[in-house]
């Protein structure tokens, strides 16, 4: 398989490649240049399988001669053992043929479990074969961090380093990096907010010479294809078990960088039935305005209740419209060029397709709430405050209840404790089994001011072969 960028002209790469390149040197995003497509006999074909029986069905077309089969078997039953329950992905139903998909099953109880805990393992047989050594520098406000820690905790040949706003994530979120036990596991507490960190780490990319030549950097943002390509696996999981694809299905995603979707919009052009996709947002609503209105125009960037969907940009929306524009790297480049000035459209056919692919919602902190004390009421399940705007938007653009409603449920209730506070709900969000220690464990960090200078040296100093 080979990939090629949604700007045209960077050049085209394998799938190790891929996987070690953050974006193209064009500045565009890597995405495969032909889908495999698989038919409903193919398809109906897989009923039975276990989820990483299934995963190496879906995904094994995109790695192709990079890994042997047997080798990806092994990964993939590895990578789907750690998560604590035996479907992997469990379905829930809230009503009449409305239903939850639990992708908070995993070590750091969000979805990003599912594409990380992969994409560790993935890293280590590549670099292994390739004798090569990677750090991985990244920033985050929250689940990311964590997800990637926990999916690089075993690597050999990758050294992670982590940066975090100083006390401005939740104590459940910050204590989900830093009691990971690991030697190539570095928690960087930085005197600064969320954008000092991603500040520095771009700029780290941008210019490696602190690591003298040694080693190199990658990224593990969502960016990257084989966190998509893991996504489009629970879409036929989801299917599959409620009778397809002689049905088609309608699911609902909690949207923030819009990989998540934008997964399930492939597993669409892969052949299953899906008659409805619906981006929920929060009031950072950029891609809801865009499919109301056919305007793409940034806005100030709002704090919520759902912090994993606090964006102004979905980076992954360039995947998407790459397609739209007929894969015309060039139209892409330009039109995100215009869009990094001001608000831009597209022409109005090419936005009417968009229209049919998708529909869209926003919730606001208040709807949220409501949702969330709704369906407790309703069936005593309490949702996370992400899941929340999935249920809300699925229920605002439901359009055929004939059709099974599947909301893609991102992140467990006890990791956002105060969303819960503040809908009137008493009850507290108890932590798994696997993680009600998480309090006692040690945490391992290390303060540093808000000083590239002194992030870098720090670096340099503490990847294991210096
Ligand atoms: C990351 C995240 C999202 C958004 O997913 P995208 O792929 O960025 O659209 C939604 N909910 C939770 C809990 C997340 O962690």
């Amino acid at each position: 398989m080979r990939y090629i960028s949604t700007r045209g002209e960077a050049p085209a790469l394998g799938f190790e490649d891929v996987l070690l390149t953050g974006l193209a040197t064009d500045g565009g995003l890597y995405v495969p240049e032909s889908l495999p497509h698989f038919s409903l006999e193919e398809i109906r074909s897989w009923r039975g399988l276990s989820y990483s029986e299934l995963a190496f069905k879906v995904m094994y077309p995109f790695v192709d001669d990079a890994i042997p089969e047997d080798d990806f078997h092994t990964m993939l039953d590895e990578t789907y053992s750690v998560f604590a329950h035996q479907s992997v992905a469990p379905l829930v139903q809230l009503d009449t043929n409305e239903w939850v998909l639990e992708l908070f099953r995993g070590p750091t109880l969000a979805f990003k479990d599912f594409a990380l805990q992969l994409l560790g393992r993935l890293l280590d047989y590549v670099l292994e074969k390739r004798k090569q050594h990677v750090v991985i520098m990244g920033a985050t406000s929250g689940d990311t961090g964590s997800a990637a820690i926990e999916g690089c905790r075993r690597c050999e040949h990758v050294d992670i380093f982590i940066l975090h706003p100083h006390e401005r994530v939740s104590e459940v979120q910050r204590r989900q990096m830093t009691t990971v036990k690991g030697d190539n596991i570095h928690n960087i507490a930085v005197r600064g907010n969320f954008d000092d960190c991603q500040r520095m780490v771009k700029e780290s990319f941008g210019n490696q010479s602190f690591l003298g030549g040694k080693t190199q950097l990658a990224a593990v943002n969502s960016i990257n294809w084989a966190r998509i390509m893991a996504q489009i696996v629970y879409y036929f999981q989801a299917s599959l078990a409620l009778g397809g694809p002689d049905r088609s299905m309608a699911f609902s995603v909690p949207t923030g960088n819009f990989g998540d979707i934008f997964a399930g919009y492939l597993a669409k052009k892969m052949g299953l039935p899906i008659s409805q996709l619906v981006i929920a947002t929060n009031r950072n609503d950029i891609l809801h305005r865009f499919m109301s209105g056919n305007k793409y125009e940034q806005h100030q960037l709002e704090h919520t209740l759902s912090p994993s969907m606090d964006i102004m940009v979905s980076s992954n929306f360039e995947r998407l419209l790459f397609d739209l524009h007929g894969r015309d790297g060039a139209a892409v480049k330009l039109l995100l060029e215009n869009a990094a000035k001001g608000p831009v459209s597209i022409e109005e056919y090419r936005w009417k397709h968009a229209r049919k692919l998708f529909d869209s919602d926003a919730v606001d902190d208040k709807t949220t709430c409501d949702t969330i004390r709704e369906i407790y009421e309703q069936n005593e399940y309490l949702l996370d405050p992400h899941t929340a705007i999935g249920v809300r938007a699925a229920r605002n653009c439901r359009r055929d209840k004939a059709v099974p409603m599947i909301t893609l449920g991102t992140a467990h209730p006890a990791k956002f404790p105060d969303a819960i506070a503040e809908s009137g709900l008493t009850i507290k969000p108890e932590l798994p089994a696997h993680m009600a220690d998480l309090f006692e464990r040690e945490e391992r960090y290390t303060v540093l001011d808000n000083n590239i200078a002194g992030v870098q040296e720090f670096i340099a100093e503490n990847w294991k072969n210096t």
